[in-house]
């Protein structure tokens, strides 16, 4: 018999459609892009029962609604030891929100670095999807391209990430771009437009990825109690995610601490100067933003919530290297109408 599924790979947040066969070892799973997954017996998980089906193999998932598919499982013993084993990581998790709440930073600090990239990713796109309208995600298909590889260019020079980046561009006047946990860089094309270069969106694109990459934003998610409700349900794979996710929606704003941008700076033109890129086009950016008339930002706002720009400009400037090893970046398109891209 088989059981249709939303399948999340465990490293982007997207979820894709999936064919469910149930067989006496395994799960074969058959996705919509004519790829299949097999998932044995002996490593499958079930992490939630009700009000949905979560299974889990590795950083996989797969969610879905019909139960009837629990009673199909293969029968193993591994299952319910493994089982065992997440009702304990989820009740140490509980330990650890107890902590928080009692305000002990230390422990915060600890606890987004105990959170595992795949919870990660869930949050952000529970987040994602609360906050970006899809009819407002630019389609271009060309401008598209072009960030996305600008995107994996900047990912390419990352140590080691256990992160999968995506942009997305959204029609939004303000000058603005942030991260969700997970890799999800979401920028305004009020942004965009503004940038004269590619090297100065890899400067915006630099800085967020450092804030993914040194858990900023999940760590101001522990700090938050809306988000912190809405990692909880995530976590927990309940029902409540629609209603968490309501609340961040409406109130919750991400307040990056002045520490965490400095690090994100630092480590942003670092990373651009580890792509090769022109480190100096990510000070070009910020004074640009300078110019820019302030404007009360919505949702996470890591670079207008900042005031002090001239400060972070000269520590940039300070920092930068000297003699570094640039290469010019090409484009397949003109910069200028990927910066317009929005109003194609
Ligand atoms: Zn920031």
């Amino acid at each position: 018999m088989n059981w249709a599924a939303a399948y999340y790979d465990g490293v982007t947040a997207r979820s894709r459609a999936v064919t469910i066969q149930v067989t006496d070892s395994g799960l074969l799973l058959a996705l919509d892009d004519g790829t299949t997954r097999w998932w044995d017996a002996s490593g499958l998980r079930i992490a939630s029962r009700r009000p949905v089906v979560r299974l889990e193999h590795g950083v996989e998932a797969v969610v879905l609604r019909d139960a009837s598919i629990l009673a199909a499982l293969p029968p193993t013993g591994a299952r319910t030891a493994a089982y065992r084993a997440t009702g304990f990581v989820l009740s140490l998790m509980a330990v650890l929100f107890l902590l928080y709440l009692k305000g002990l930073p230390a422990l915060a600090r600890a606890g987004a670095a105990a959170v595992p990239p795949s919870w990660e990713v869930a949050l952000g796109e529970a987040i994602y999807k609360e906050m970006v309208a899809p009819e407002s995600v630019c389609t271009d298909e060309t401008g598209n391209a072009e960030i996305a590889r600008l995107a994996a260019h900047l990912a390419a020079a990352l140590p080691e990430s256990p992160y999968e980046y995506r942009v997305a561009v959204i029609r939004e006047p303000s000058f603005n771009a942030f991260a969700l946990p997970g890799g999800a860089l979401i920028v305004h094309s009020g942004l965009l437009e503004k940038t004269g270069s590619p090297e100065q969106l890899a400067g915006v694109l630099a800085h967020e990825m450092q804030h993914v990459e040194l858990r900023h934003a999940t760590r101001a998610v522990l700090r938050d109690a809306s988000f912190r409700l809405l990692l909880t349900a995530v976590v927990t794979g309940g029902a409540e995610i629609p209603a968490a996710a309501k609340a961040v929606g409406s109130l919750g704003v991400l307040r990056y601490r002045r520490q965490d941008e400095e690090e994100a700076d630092t480590a942003g033109l670092r990373l651009m100067e580890a792509a090769r890129l022109d480190a100096s086009a990510m000070i070009e950016i910020y004074r640009v933003m300078e110019q820019e008339s302030f404007q009360p930002p919505k949702g996470f706002d890591p670079l207008l919530t900042h005031p002090n720009l001239p400060e972070r400009i000269d520590r940039l400037t300070n920092l930068i290297r000297p003699d570094p090893v640039r290469e010019r970046y090409e484009t397949t398109a003109p910069w200028s109408r990927t910066a317009r891209m929005c109003r194609e």
